[in-house]
C-alpha cells in the first residue's frame, strides 16, 4: 500500500535514496531475494495440443489411411490366406509408417519448440531497458534486472516496467488501458492519496505493463514480476501463438491440394487394377483387391511431401538467426518473407541515416553569427564571432536557456572522461553551454526547475518553466520555423528587442544557409511568465509570445557506409526515401550527399504541402518523391497508406513513441535498437540492433535469400513427389504381364522406401538447402511480385519436367531389371537407388534458379555433407539384412551400384545443359 503514504515514509519503506539510489550491492542482493523482474505464464499446458495437433495435419492423414489399409492387408494374409510372409511383412509395415507418424509429429513439436524458443531468445536481444539510479548515476539497465526501491526516470515512448509510486512529475500520463480496459490517457500526480483509493484512480502510482503517452516522470519501483497488479492477472494472459506465415498458408494449401491428388490417384490406380481383374477373370476378389493395396499405400505416401512443414519452420528460423548474426532482429517469421519482397524504404534521417553524434557548430545570436570549436562530447572549444568582435555578454541567455531546458546530463567518471546521458540535441546542447562557461548543476543553484513540457516530434518543441528571483521564465526550444511562428520578438542586442517582422527575412535566410550546409537547425526563445501561468497555465498556451534568442546549427555528419547501401538498394529496384522532421534545406543537402536524390534541388514535400494535398493527389506525389521534412508522425501513416495504394511494399523506420501507428500501416515496420522507444519496438516487425541504415539493406537481401532458398528446396521436395508417383502409376499401367520373377501386382518401389526417400534422402539435403549462400544476382534484379505464387517463375514447369524425367529413369531402371532377370526385391532396389542418386544430383541443380552449372556444388558444405550421409545411408540399408527384411531392399553387385550412382546424374546434366544451351527458361 505505497499510495496512501507520503514520498518520504515510501523511500523509507523501500530503504533507498532519490538522490543516489540503490547501491548496486543491494539492488544485486535484492535481485537474488526477488527474482528476476518478468511475468511466468504458463506455456506447458499446450505443448500436447501441438503434438496432437500434428497428429491431425492432413499429410499425416494420409499416413494414417496407409497405416489402416496396411494393417487391413496384413490381417487378411494372416488370417484369410493363412501367408505368414507376406502378413508379417504388412505389419511391419503398419508399424514403420506408424513410427514415421509418431517421428514426424514429435519433430514438428520439437521444431516448433525450438523456433519458439530460438525467437524468443532473438527477441530479448531487444530487450526492454530503464534509465536508473544506481550509486547516484544514472544508468541504462535491462528491464529484467529492476528490483524494488530502484530509482526509474520515464519519458515518452518508454514502458513502465514495474509498479511504481511517482516522485516528480512532468506533464505526466500513462496509456493503462491493460489494466482498466480505459483507453483515454491517465494524467499522474505524486501527492498520498486517501486509503480507499481504487486502483484506477491510484494517480500517484504506475503500473508494469502501461506506456507513457505524455511526458516524463520520476519514480520509485514498488514492486516487480509477479508481485506487479499485471503479475496478478498474468495467469489470465494467453501466451501468444505464432501466426503461420504466408509461405507457410500456401504450403499448407498446397499439401492440401497434394492430398486430394494423392487420394486421386491411388483411386485410380485400385479401379484400373480392379477393372483389369474384372476384365480378364469377369469377377472381382478381395484377395485380388488386398494384392493391390501395397502398391496404392505406396503411392498415397509418394504424392506428400511429408517433411515439407518441417524443413520449411527449419528454414524459415535458420534464417532469422542468420539475420540476427547481422544485427536485424525480426519478430515474427513472416517478416523474412516480405523483407525480400520490399519495394520501398522509408528511412528517418536523424541516427539512421546520420550519426547520431551532434555537435553544435554555428550558432547566431544577438544578429552575430559564431563558430564553435571542438569535437565529440569533449566540451572544449573556442566560441567566435565572425566578426572578430566576441561579447560573450551577447550570448548568455542563449546559453543559460539551452542549457537548463535540457533534460540530457554530462557528467565527468572517475576518470575524468565526459559521460554523457539523453538525447543527442540536448547533449550537443549541454556541451555547447560547457564551453561557452555554463554548467547545468551551476545554473540550477540559482534557477529553481518548476515545470519541464518534454519534447515531442508532433510539437517539435521542448520548454522549461524556471524561477528565478522571484521571476518565472519560460524557456523553449525546437524547430526554428515553428518558433519563429510563435515569437513576437527578437533579441537584438542584450538589452535591445526586435519586432519579429522586421526581422524575420533575415532570420530565414540565416536557417537556410544552415540547411545548406547540412546542419541541423535549432531555435532557443524565452518569455516571462507570471506565477499562475507558470505553475497552472495550460501546456498550449505557454509557448506563445516567445522572444527569440539565438538559432543553433548542428552538424550530424552522415554515416559513411549509408551511401553504398543506398546505392545497393537502388540498384535491387528498392526505392530509398528520406522521411525527416528536420528542416527541408538541411534534409535535402543529406539526401543529396546520400545519394538519395540525384540533383541538388529535387523536390522535397514539406509537412504542411502534406497536409493540404488530397489523398488522390498525395497518391501520385509518392511516386516522385524521395524526400520528405517536417513531417510530424501523423503524416507517416498517411505517407504509407499512399505508397502501399500503389502496390508498393514498405518498409518504414521510426524512433518516437508516435511513429507505433505508421510503423503498424507499413508492410515491414522498423524500430532502432538502440535510440528507438520500448513503444516503437513493440509496433516493429525489424529493430536494427545498432540502429543502422546498412542493416535495413542486409535484412532485404536477407529476405531475398531466404525466400530464394524455400522456392529452391520446395523445387527440389516436389520433384521428387512427382517421381516417385509418376515411377508407381507407370508400372501400374504398363507391367500388365509378370516379367521374369517381378509379377505384375509388384509396384516400383515398396512403401518404406517411399518414406525413406521422403525422410531422409530428399529432406535433409533439402535443409542444408536453407543455408545456401546468395546467388549473385540477388541484389541486381527488381523486387518479387508479391501477388506471386510462390509455384510461379516456372518452378511448376520445372517440377513437372524433371520429376517426369527422373520418374521415368526410375520406372526405366525397375523395368530393365525384371527383364534382366533379377528378383522382385533386388529389382525394387534398383528402382529405388536410382530415385535416391537421381534426386542426390538433382539437389545441385535446385539451388539455383538457372541450373547447376551456375553454382559451385562445394559451397554449401552442409549440402555436401547431407548429400554424402544421405547417399552413404541409402546403400547401407541395402546391405544390412534386418534393414534387408524391413524395407524390401536387397544387396546389389558392385557393377549395378556404380550404374546406379552414376546414370542418374544424366537426366540432371542432360536438362540442364540443353537448358543453357537453348536459354529455356522454362525447363
Ligand atoms: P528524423 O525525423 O529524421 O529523426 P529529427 O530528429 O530532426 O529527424 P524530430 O525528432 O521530429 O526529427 O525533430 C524535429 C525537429 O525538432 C528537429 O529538427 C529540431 O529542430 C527539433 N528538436 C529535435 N530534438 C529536440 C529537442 N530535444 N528539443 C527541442 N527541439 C528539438
Amino acid at each position: 500500500m505505497f499510495y496512501d503514504q507520503t514520498e518520504q515514509a515510501v523511500l523509507t519503506e523501500l530503504a533507498t535514496s532519490r538522490h543516489d539510489g540503490l547501491t548496486k550491492q543491494t539492488a544485486e542482493a535484492r535481485l537474488r531475494e526477488k527474482g528476476p523482474n518478468q511475468l511466468n505464464v504458463d506455456q506447458t499446458q499446450s505443448a500436447w495440443l501441438i503434438f496432437v495437433k500434428s497428429l491431425k495435419e492432413p499429410l499425416v492423414i494420409i499416413l494414417w489411411i496407409a497405416v489402416g489399409l496396411a494393417l487391413l492387408s496384413a490381417s487378411y494374409d494372416l488370417w484369410v490366406l493363412q501367408d505368414t510372409k507376406h502378413g508379417f511383412g504388412g505389419l511391419a509395415e503398419a508399424g514403420v509408417i506408424f513410427a514415421v507418424i509418431m517421428i514426424n509429429a514429435g519433430l514438428t513439436y520439437w521444431q516448433g519448440a525450438k523456433a519458439r524458443r530460438s525467437l524468443a531468445a532473438l527477441q530479448s536481444l531487444a530487450a526492454h531497458q530503464v534509465s536508473v539510479l544506481r550509486d547516484g548515476n544514472w544508468q541504462k539497465i535491462a528491464a529484467e534486472a529492476l528490483v524494488p526501491g530502484d530509482i526509474v526516470e520515464v519519458k515518452l515512448g518508454d514502458f513502465i516496467e514495474g509498479d511504481l509510486r511517482w516522485l516528480a512529475v512532468h506533464e505526466l500520463q500513462l496509456n493503462e488501458s491493460h489494466l482498466t480496459g480505459e483507453s483515454e490517457p491517465v494524467a499522474k500526480t505524486v501527492a498520498a492519496l486517501a486509503d480507499e483509493t481504487t486502483l484506477a484512480e491510484r494517480t500517484n502510482m504506475g503500473f508494469a505493463g502501461s506506456s507513457v503517452t505524455n511526458g516524463s516522470g520520476l519514480g520509485v519501483v514498488t514492486a516487480t514480476g509477479m508481485a506487479t497488479e499485471l503479475g496478478q492477472i498474468a495467469q489470465m494472459l494467453q501466451a501468444a501463438q505464432p501466426k503461420p506465415t504466408p509461405i507457410e498458408q500456401t504450403v499448407a494449401r498446397l499439401t492440401r491440394q497434394l492430398m486430394l491428388v494423392a487420394l486421386g490417384v491411388v483411386v485410380l490406380s485400385l479401379s484400373y487394377d480392379l477393372g483389369k481383374e474384372w476384365l480378364t477373370t469377369g469377377q472381382l476378389t478381395l484377395t485380388g483387391l488386398m494384392a493391390n493395396i501395397s502398391g496404392a499405400i505406396a503411392l498415397a505416401v509418394a504424392a506428400i511431401p511429408d517433411a515439407l512443414p518441417v524443413v520449411l519452420s527449419i528454414v524459415l528460423t535458420i534464417g532469422a538467426r542468420l539475420l540476427a548474426q547481422q544485427k536485424g532482429l525480426i519478430k515474427a517469421l513472416n517478416s523474412v518473407e516480405t523483407l525480400g519482397a520490399t519495394t520501398i524504404v522509408a528511412s528517418d534521417k536523424t541516427g539512421t541515416l546520420t550519426k547520431n553524434e551532434m555537435t553544435v557548430t554555428h550558432f547566431w545570436a544577438n544578429g552575430q553569427t559564431y563558430t564553435v570549436e571542438g569535437n565529440g562530447y569533449d566540451p572544449v572549444g573556442e566560441l567566435e564571432a565572425t566578426t572578430g568582435v566576441t561579447d560573450p555578454a551577447a550570448y548568455q541567455a542563449l546559453m543559460q536557456s539551452a542549457v537548463l531546458n535540457n533534460g540530457a546530463s554530462l557528467q565527468q567518471d572517475t576518470a575524468q572522461r565526459w559521460q554523457p546521458f539523453g538525447n543527442p540535441t540536448d547533449i550537443a546542447l549541454m556541451v555547447l553551454g560547457e564551453k561557452a562557461g555554463y554548467n547545468q548543476a551551476a545554473l540550477q543553484q540559482d534557477f529553481e526547475i518548476c515545470r519541464v513540457l518534454p519534447f515531442d516530434s508532433t510539437r517539435k518543441m521542448m520548454s522549461t518553466v524556471v524561477r528565478h528571483h522571484q521571476q518565472y521564465w519560460l524557456l523553449t526550444k525546437g524547430a526554428p520555423d515553428v518558433l519563429l511562428e510563435r515569437a513576437d520578438h527578437v533579441q537584438w542586442q542584450p538589452d535591445q528587442q526586435k519586432p519579429m517582422a522586421a526581422v524575420k527575412a533575415t532570420l530565414t535566410q540565416q536557417i537556410a544557409n544552415y540547411g545548406q550546409q547540412a546542419l541541423r537547425t535549432l531555435a532557443v526563445a524565452q518569455r516571462p511568465l507570471t506565477a499562475e501561468a507558470a505553475l497552472n497555465g495550460d501546456p498550449a498556451d505557454l509557448e506563445q509570445q516567445l522572444t527569440l534568442l539565438g538559432i543553433l546549427g548542428i552538424i550530424d555528419p552522415p554515416r559513411p557506409e549509408v551511401k553504398a547501401s543506398v546505392a545497393i538498394l537502388k540498384q535491387a529496384g528498392v526505392k530509398v526515401v528520406m522521411i525527416t522532421g528536420d528542416h527541408a534545406t538541411t534534409a535535402q543537402a543529406i539526401a543529396y550527399q546520400l545519394g538519395i536524390i540525384d540533383t541538388p534541388t529535387a523536390p522535397v514535400i514539406t509537412g504542411p504541402a502534406l497536409e493540404a494535398a488530397t489523398d488522390a493527389e498525395l497518391t501520385s506525389l509518392v511516386q516522385e518523391t524521395c524526400v520528405y521534412a517536417r513531417v510530424t508522425p501523423q503524416h507517416k501513416q498517411r505517407i504509407v497508406q499512399a505508397m502501399q495504394a500503389q502496390q508498393e511494399v514498405v518498409a518504414m523506420t521510426g524512433d518516437g513513441v508516435n511513429d507505433a501507428p505508421a510503423l503498424r500501416s507499413a508492410d515491414i515496420g522498423i524500430a532502432m535498437g538502440i535510440n528507438g522507444t520500448e513503444v516503437t519496438k513493440d509496433a516493429a516487425d525489424l529493430i536494427l540492433l545498432d540502429d543502422q541504415f546498412t542493416t535495413i539493406e542486409h535484412s532485404v537481401a536477407a529476405g531475398r535469400r531466404i525466400f530464394a532458398n524455400i522456392k529452391n528446396f520446395m523445387r527440389q521436395e516436389l520433384t521428387t513427389n512427382v517421381a516417385e508417383v509418376l515411377a508407381l502409376l507407370l508400372t501400374t499401367f504398363l507391367i500388365t504381364q509378370p516379367i521374369g520373377h517381378v509379377s505384375a501386382m509388384t509396384p516400383t518401389l515398396t512403401t518404406i522406401m517411399v518414406l525413406w526417400v521422403n525422410m531422409i534422402s530428399d529432406s535433409l539435403p533439402s535443409l542444408a538447402l536453407g543455408y545456401d549462400q546468395p546467388e549473385q544476382a540477388l541484389m541486381q534484379v527488381p523486387p518479387r511480385n508479391v501477388q506471386q505464387s510462390i509455384l510461379a517463375d516456372h518452378l511448376l514447369s520445372r517440377v513437372l519436367i524433371r520429376g517426369g524425367v527422373m520418374g521415368g529413369m526410375v520406372f526405366g531402371a525397375f523395368l530393365w531389371a525384371a527383364q534382366a532377370g533379377l528378383s522382385t526385391a533386388e529389382a525394387q532396389t534398383v528402382a529405388f537407388l536410382t530415385l535416391v542418386f537421381g534426386q542426390l544430383w538433382h539437389v545441385f541443380d535446385a539451388r539455383s534458379q538457372r541450373s547447376l552449372f551456375r553454382r559451385n556444388p562445394f559451397q554449401n558444405r552442409y549440402l555436401v555433407a547431407m548429400v554424402l550421409f544421405a547417399g552413404i545411408a541409402s546403400v547401407t540399408v541395402t546391405l544390412v539384412p534386418f534393414c534387408n527384411t524391413l524395407m524390401g531392399t536387397r544387396p546389389l553387385s558392385s557393377g549395378l551400384y556404380l550404374a546406379v550412382f552414376l546414370l542418374p546424374a544424366l537426366p540432371t546434366f542432360l536438362l540442364s545443359g540443353l537448358k543453357e544451351i537453348f536459354r529455356i527458361e522454362w525447363w
